[in-house]
């Protein structure tokens, strides 16, 4: 589907003036952070929860601005039913300025790319990368690194990569928060770590509702074996099993994670977008 119109600063303009300004250091160096959020049925999915860490995110590179949660909130509805749109995904880049009222907030709607479905049935691979990124909370533009990662994973055919971080331990993917799950356990790299993704904080959620015990603990790849299964979260993704990492082939997806999957599609399904 075509997008006719995208926002800035909450003007609705047409598509074909979002243009980068190549004279503006501050996109030239990368001085932003940004955000997706899924629209399905016309509804932005858990909306606060990103405009929250998009926030978080300027705040913790020191990028001031004028935009409230409000103003961002409004935008994106104002964008959404302008465009009509009913299945997209939003892009959400908030680069600053010289001063905060140079701070440039641009919002697009884009057309979603879902994963084969047969990945969730028979997982998808997995390589791994040494990285860690520097403000892990913080969903920066300071991307190239990981966008490396994430094509040396593409070009093996595998779905994401990895991070290793200098201690050897799985840190999360290059766009997905990782966990690995015994029986009726899921284990997760300890929050310090990691950026703190919207699709996690749901599965938190769901599989506390579901009996299932959560465990932050460090995941190296020789521990691997001891898991029944491991499994990628993202806003594109949902929840992916995760067949290999490198040459550790996990074995056949227990029930608790289909179980798990199972009740996180009807939590999503049910919530009409707000935790
Ligand atoms: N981890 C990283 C490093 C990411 O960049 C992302 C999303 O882009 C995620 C995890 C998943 O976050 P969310 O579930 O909010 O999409």
């Amino acid at each position: 589907m075509e997008f006719d119109y995208f926002s800035r600063n909450g003007r609705l303009l047409p598509t074909a003036e979002a243009v980068v300004p190549l004279s503006n250091i501050e996109y030239q160096y990368g001085f932003g952070v940004y955000e997706t959020v899924r629209v399905s049925d016309g509804v932005p999915y858990f909306l606060p929860d990103h405009i929250e860490r998009l926030l978080g995110s300027a705040q913790e590179i020191r990028l001031e601005h004028t935009f409230t949660a409000e103003s961002v909130s409004r935008s994106i509805k104002e964008l959404i039913e302008k465009n009509e749109a009913k299945t997209c995904n939003l892009k959400i880049l908030l680069i600053g300025g010289r001063t905060a009222n140079d701070a440039q907030l641009d919002i697009l709607c884009l057309n979603p790319l879902f994963p084969d479905k047969k990945l969730y049935r028979d997982g998808c691979t997995c390589v791994t990368v040494e990285y860690e990124r520097a403000l892990p909370h913080a969903k920066t533009l300071n991307m190239l690194r990981s966008y490396l990662a994430h094509r040396t994973a593409r070009e093996a055919g595998a779905y994401d990569a990895l991070l290793i971080d200098r201690a050897g331990r799985i840190v999360e993917g290059t766009r997905t928060n990782f966990f690995c799950m015994k029986e009726r356990t899921l284990y997760s790299p300890s929050e310090r770590d990691i950026l703190l993704g919207v699709t996690r904080k749901i599965v938190l959620r769901v599989a506390a509702e579901h009996g299932f015990e959560v465990v932050e603990r460090d995941i190296r790849m020789r521990d691997l074996a001891q898991y029944d299964a491991a499994f990628l979260t993202s806003t594109s993704t949902k929840i992916m099993p995760i067949r290999s990492i490198d040459a550790h082939a996990f074995g056949p997806q227990p029930a608790a994670l289909k179980e798990l999957m199972t009740a996180f599609d009807a939590f999503v399904a049910a919530s009409g977008g707000t935790l």
